[in-house]
């Protein structure tokens, strides 16, 4: 059914890469023939589940979104494909995606954008536009994506789906494309908490092969998910985010959301965190350091795509990996090549990624105290509703200043999810709000994600 689905409507949507068609039923057929044999399958078993292009895939094309890695096709599976595959879930296909995970519409994917199933002419949020996008469209009950500074959460805001970074660690990273290592975290997108939750519980726990992975097994977040109560849950609304910049709907809808925890029986206090304003600075420091760092492995001999410089006869190894980084990579990822090999340069690595280092502690701090005087944090996952394409292509500051809100959490590695609270009245396009919890109290996110629900 979602095979046909996809069929129908994806020549529009454009979620997905690459549709794994056949080895989708084939895998599906298997576990029929377990099920009828009468083996003990996982809930999840035979279910769906469509993964954001970043992540290896044995057999399967794996491109982030770039030319690049056009036609790569990797010799091993992600830790959290094989723990899906263990659970008997459906690779349906890979999603599309900002080149490399850059960008916050999947208008950088080198493939086309993906459109927003609400309206068509507007983005579907990105990093992971394919993944949130695929569940909003119905083409897949789940899907996976990953969140560096809001690429699974603010996809989920602007087309009305459930998104959950987990705590940093808490999902192995082993097998994801890095874009930036000590932000990088995978996690569930779907249409409820509680499928979020169940997958969640597939894809986490400690794995020796990811030397930054939690040595604890994944959190109870289905419990949390079924109980949805708030009675007594101290919620903490972050004065920083949410006024000034935020579309009116969305500022609404997510009053509506505190007063309805309210009455539900949470305690909802006020908290301050001085420094999530220089937040958004210190990640476009931090990311594209990491990140130059992480893409210098694209060197025109080990993987992907090679292109030989025109008019030279005996080409350098240097001159090779000049013309296939020029012609491989698009403009954002070059962008960000040289502003992390700018600001880790000698001379500057002091001013720029060191400073930007200590505004990370800060913000960490931030957290901490908030953290003192409430359970969870809740702000608007987004400031804006779906932009419309081509909208803030031009214009790297206008687009990096949607992730003003989900930034913080990546910085000090605490868990956050987005969850759907109702269409914007101006448009009539959906609005999100984001949850946080201290680091490795996940199971919260579910426990007061699910009661807002
Ligand atoms: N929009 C952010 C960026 O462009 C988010 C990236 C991500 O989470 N992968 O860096």
């Amino acid at each position: 059914a979602h095979l046909e689905r996809i069929d129908g409507v994806d020549g529009a949507v454009h979620a997905f890469l690459h549709v794994a068609h056949d080895e989708a039923l084939a895998f599906a057929r298997g576990v029929d023939e377990r099920r009828a044999a009468g083996d003990q399958l996982h809930p999840l078993a035979g279910v769906p589940v469509a993964v954001k292009d970043v992540v290896a895939t044995r057999g399967l094309p794996t491109t982030a979104g770039s030319r690049l890695l056009e036609g790569w096709v990797p010799p091993y599976d992600a830790t959290l494909v094989e723990r899906l595959k263990a659970a008997g879930l459906v690779v349906l296909g890979k999603t599309n995606m900002d080149e490399f995970a850059m960008g916050s519409s999947t208008e950088h994917s080198a493939f086309g954008p993906t459109h927003n199933p609400w309206d068509l002419s507007r983005i579907p949020g990105g990093s992971g536009g394919g993944s949130a996008a695929a569940v909003a469209a119905f083409e897949a009950p789940l899907a996976i994506g990953t969140d560096t500074g809001g690429s699974i959460r603010q996809p989920a805001a602007v087309t009305g789906t459930v998104g959950v970074k987990p705590t940093y660690g808490g999902v192995s990273r082993y097998g994801l494309i890095a874009l930036a290592s000590s932000l990088d975290q995978a996690g569930p997108c779907t249409r409820t908490v509680l499928d979020a939750a169940l997958l969640h519980e597939v894809i986490g726990g400690h794995d020796p092969r990811d030397s930054t992975s939690i040595d604890a097994p994944a959190p109870s977040a289905v419990e949390w998910a079924r109980r949805a109560d708030v009675k007594g849950v101290k919620v903490g609304v972050i004065r920083e985010l949410g006024g000034e910049g935020y579309q009116a709907g969305v500022r609404q809808r997510f009053d509506e959301a505190v007063a309805l925890l309210t009455d539900a029986g949470a305690e909802v206090v006020e908290v301050s965190c001085p420094h999530f304003e220089y937040a958004l600075a210190a990640y476009y420091l931090i990311l594209p350091s990491e990140a130059s760092s992480n893409l210098a492995k694209f060197d025109a001999m080990r993987y992907g795509l090679r292109v030989l410089p025109e008019g030279v006869d005996a080409p350098t190894a240097e001159q090779v990996m000049a013309a296939t980084r020029d012609a491989g990579f698009g403009d954002e990822a070059k962008r960000r090549i040289i502003l992390g090999t700018y600001a880790l340069s000698s001379g500057y690595y002091d001013a720029y990624y060191g400073q930007a280092q200590k505004v990370r502690t800060l913000i960490a701090r931030d957290f901490e105290a908030a953290f003192q005087q409430a359970d969870v944090l809740i702000s608007p996952t987004a400031p804006t509703t779906a932009f419309k394409l081509g909208e803030k292509l031009d214009d790297p500051l206008a687009m990096y200043l949607n992730d003003v809100a989900t930034i913080p959490a990546n910085l000090a590695g605490v868990p956050g999810m987005s969850l759907p609270v109702g269409l914007a009245p101006e448009n009539g396009l959906p609005v999100g709000v984001q949850l946080l919890a201290p680091a490795t109290k996940d199971e919260r996110l579910y426990g007061v994600g699910a009661a807002l629900e």
